[in-house]
C-alpha cells in the first residue's frame, strides 16, 4: 500500500511567500532569508513530522509555563485562599508573560521556521480541504494559525489605550433612579438605587415582572433606554444622583455623542492594524473568519431563521396569555417563564449547604458526579484528578488549562453557610467547561488540536451538565438508568426551553444590529460620532421593524442598540447565541444514546474532536453544520401541545 504524503510538496511556496510577507529588513536581507529557507524548509514527510513534534512540545511548554505563571500571580486578587491583594499584586494581575511572545519569535526567527513549513490555510480552505484532512494534517494546519501578522507595538497599545477607555465610559454609565421623575413629577424609585446601564437597567426591568404594578417603572426604564441609545439623557445625570430629571422630556444639554466616540476609537484602532492582515483586511473578517472561524453572513443567516420564524409568535402569544396584556418592546426581557415552577428552592439549598460546605467538598464530589454522567469509575476518577476547585472573589468561572502538566480550575464561590442551590447549579455549569478542558487536552492526539471550536462550543458543554444539575445530587441516584435517561426528567422543562428560545430571540436581534454596525463604520471610515449615532439608530430601527414590530409592537424602536457590549466588546454578541444553538444540536444527537455510559462515551468522542472548525466539528460530532433546527423544533413541539 501506498502512503499517503503528508504534505503536498508542490505547495511548499505557500510557506514560504507567507513568511517572504513577513520578513523585514531588520530580519536580514532577501539573500539570508533565500538561505534561512533553503537550510529549514523541510523537503521530506519525517523531517516535517520530526519538527512539527518538537514545535509542538515547544509550545505547549511556553503557553503551559506563561499560563502557570499568570495564575499563581493573579492569586491574590481571584481568590479568597490566598494572601490579601497588594498595590504589587494588582499591577501584576494586569501582567501578560506573553506579551511580547510573537515577537522574541519573529526575533529568533522560529516563527518564520514555523511559518515555512506549517503554511497558514484561509477559513475557507480549512472547511474546503479540512473535511479531507487527516488529524495530523488538522494539527499541522493549526500551527499555520500561530503566527499570521506582526503588527508593532505602537498599533497594539492605541488598541488597548481604546479598548480601555471604551470599558471605563462603560463602566461609569450610572443612572440614578431615585432622580428621575414622571412628567407629572412623582417619584417611582424612592431608595438610592444606582444602576450600571445596560446590565442593571435590564435586570431591573426583567425583576420588575414580579411586581404587579411594575409596568410603570418598565416603561421609564424604556424610555431611559432609548435615550442612552439616542445620546439624550442629560450630561448632568449621567452617574450623578443630584440631578433630578425627567425621561419624558427632551432635555438640551446632553453628552457629545460619547458612546459613539469611544465606538469609533476602537475603529480606528481596528484600521491601524489592518494593513498588517493582508489575509483577514478587516476587523470584522479577523473577529468571525479567524476569531469565531464562522463568516458574519453565515451568522446573520441562522440568526433571522430562528427570529423570522412562525415560533417567535406562538410564544408571543404564550408571553401575552400569562401577562394578560398586549406585549410592549422591552418584553423581549419577559422574565415570567417560571423554569422549574415546581421546584422546591429552599430545599434544594438545604440539601447543597449540607453536600458542599466548602470547595474541598465539592473537589470530593467530583468522580461520584462524573459516574453519574455516565462515565466509568475509573474514567471518573481520572478527569477529576485533573481538576482543582478553588473559592473565587468574583464570580464564578473556569480557568482552563493548556498544558498536560496542568490542572483545570473550578471557580466558585461559596458562602460561609455553604453553597445554596443557585451556586450549586452554576458550579455544575463551570464543571461542564472544566470536563471539556480536561478531555480535549489529556486525551487529545495532537497539542495543536487541544480545545474547542470557539468558546460557543465550550459553552455547549457547560450548558449540558448545568441543564442536569437536579439529576447530579445524591438523591435521585439512578436506578434504572435506561428510563431516567429517556423520560421527561432529563429533558429540559419546557418554560426553560421557552425562556432560552426568548432570550436567543432577544440577544439574536442585538447581535444583528452590532453586526451591521460594523459593516457600516467599514463603509463609513471617515464617519464622526454623531454620523454612527444616526446610522445605528436606522440599524437598530430596520432589524427592529422587520422582526420584533410585528410581534412587539412600536414601530421604529432603538431598544436592540442598548448592550453595552457594542462599546466594550465589539462583535463579541453573536457568541452568545451560538453556545445555545450547539448544545440543541448536542442535546438532539446525544438523545439517542440512552444509556447513561453510551451518552458519556459519545460526549467524550464529541469533545475529543479538539479545535476543528466550527463547522467540520459539528459534521463531525452531530452530522450536520450549526443549525436552528433543533431548537425549532422543540419549541414547535411544545407550543402545540
Ligand atoms: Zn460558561
Amino acid at each position: 500500500m501506498i502512503k499517503k504524503p503528508v504534505h503536498d510538496y508542490s505547495e511548499l511556496s505557500r510557506g514560504v511567500a507567507q513568511a517572504h510577507a513577513l520578513w523585514t529588513p531588520e530580519d536580514g536581507t532577501e539573500a539570508e532569508f533565500q538561505a534561512f529557507v533553503s537550510e529549514n524548509l523541510c523537503t521530506t514527510d519525517s523531517a516535517r513530522r520530526e519538527l512539527f513534534e518538537s514545535l509542538s512540545r515547544i509550545f505547549e511548554n511556553c503557553y503551559e509555563a506563561a499560563d502557570k505563571l499568570n495564575v499563581e500571580l493573579l492569586r491574590p486578587t481571584q481568590l479568597t485562599n490566598a494572601a490579601e491583594p497588594q498595590t504589587s499584586d494588582w499591577i501584576m494581575s494586569a501582567y501578560n508573560p506573553l506579551a511580547h511572545f510573537s515577537d522574541d519569535m519573529f526575533a529568533n526567527k522560529l516563527a518564520f521556521l514555523t511559518i515555512i513549513n506549517f503554511p497558514h490555510y484561509t477559513l475557507e480552505e480549512k472547511n474546503d480541504l479540512g473535511r479531507n484532512w487527516t488529524r495530523e494534517e488538522w494539527a499541522m494546519a493549526r500551527m499555520g494559525d500561530i503566527f499570521t501578522t506582526r503588527v508593532p507595538a505602537k498599533v497594539t497599545q492605541q488598541m488597548a489605550q481604546a479598548y480601555a477607555d471604551a470599558e471605563n465610559y462603560i463602566a461609569g454609565y450610572n443612572i440614578h433612579m431615585d432622580a428621575l421623575r414622571t412628567n407629572d413629577d412623582r417619584q417611582l424609585w424612592h431608595s438610592n438605587k444606582v444602576l450600571l446601564s445596560h446590565w442593571n437597567l435590564r435586570d431591573e426591568l426583567k425583576a420588575l415582572y414580579a411586581d404587579k404594578d411594575g409596568q410603570e417603572k418598565q416603561e421609564m426604564i424604556y424610555q431611559v433606554m432609548q435615550r442612552i441609545v439616542r445620546q439624550e439623557i442629560p450630561q448632568a445625570a449621567i452617574s450623578y444622583g443630584e440631578y433630578i430629571w425627567k425621561p419624558y422630556e427632551q432635555y438640551t444639554e446632553t453628552e457629545p455623542f460619547t458612546r459613539y466616540e469611544r465606538i469609533l476609537d476602537v475603529a480606528h484602532a481596528y484600521f491601524a492594524e489592518d494593513p498588517y492582515f493582508p489575509a483577514a483586511p478587516n476587523a470584522i473578517i479577523r473577529n468571525f473568519e479567524e476569531g469565531v472561524e464562522i463568516s458574519a453572513a453565515e451568522l446573520d443567516s441562522l440568526f433571522r431563521a430562528l427570529i423570522g420564524s412562525p415560533q417567535v409568535k406562538k410564544v408571543a402569544d404564550i408571553i401575552r396569555e400569562r401577562l394578560g396584556r398586549d406585549l410592549r418592546p422591552y418584553d423581549i426581557w419577559f422574565d415570567g417563564f417560571k423554569a422549574r415552577a415546581s421546584l422546591n428552592e429552599d430545599e434544594l439549598t438545604a440539601q447543597t449547604r449540607q453536600l458542599y460546605p466548602n470547595a474541598q467538598a465539592f473537589a470530593k464530589d467530583m468522580p461520584r458526579l462524573l459516574e453519574q454522567m455516565g462515565f466509568s469509575k475509573q474514567d471518573a476518577a481520572d478527569i477529576a484528578s485533573h481538576i482543582v476547585v478553588e473559592p473565587a472573589r468574583g464570580s464564578g468561572h473556569a480557568w482552563p488549562c493548556l498544558g498536560r502538566d496542568e490542572d483545570a480550575r473550578l471557580r466558585t464561590r461559596i458562602p460561609e453557610n455553604g453553597m445554596d442551590y443557585k451556586g450549586y447549579n452554576i458550579a455544575v455549569h463551570e464543571f461542564g467547561h472544566c470536563v471539556e478542558q480536561v478531555l480535549d487536552m489529556y486525551r487529545i492526539d495532537h497539542y495543536m488540536l487541544s480545545g474547542v471550536p470557539n468558546t460557543a462550543y465550550t459553552e455547549a458543554s457547560a450548558f449540558i451538565f448545568q441543564q442536569r444539575d437536579l439529576q447530579l445530587l445524591p438523591k435521585s441516584q439512578i436506578t434504572n438508568v435506561k428510563s431516567q435517561m429517556t423520560n421527561d426528567k432529563w429533558q429540559m422543562a419546557n418554560d426553560e426551553v421557552l425562556d432560552q428560545f426568548w432570550s436567543m430571540y432577544e440577544i439574536m436581534g442585538v447581535s444583528l444590529v452590532d453586526m451591521a454596525m460594523w459593516q457600516w463604520i467599514y463603509a463609513h471610515p471617515k464617519a464622526n460620532a454623531k454620523e454612527l449615532c444616526a446610522a445605528v439608530i436606522s440599524i437598530a430601527q430596520a432589524v427592529w421593524n422587520k422582526y420584533y414590530e410585528p410581534v412587539l409592537g412600536e414601530h421604529d424602536c432603538v431598544l436592540l442598540a442598548i448592550y453595552s457590549h457594542m462599546v466594550n466588546a465589539p462583535m463579541y454578541l453573536p457568541n452568545y447565541p451560538l453556545g445555545h444553538i450547539v448544545q440543541y444540536q448536542l442535546e438532539e444527537h446525544l438523545a439517542q444514546f440512552d444509556t447513561p455510559a453510551a451518552f458519556a462515551a459519545e460526549y467524550e468522542r464529541i469533545y475529543r474532536l479538539g479545535r476543528l472548525t466550527p463547522k467540520i466539528w459539528m459534521q463531525q460530532a452531530v452530522g450536520a453544520n450549526p443549525s436552528v433546527t433543533p431548537i425549532l423544533k422543540v419549541v414547535d413541539e411544545i407550543t402545540r401541545r
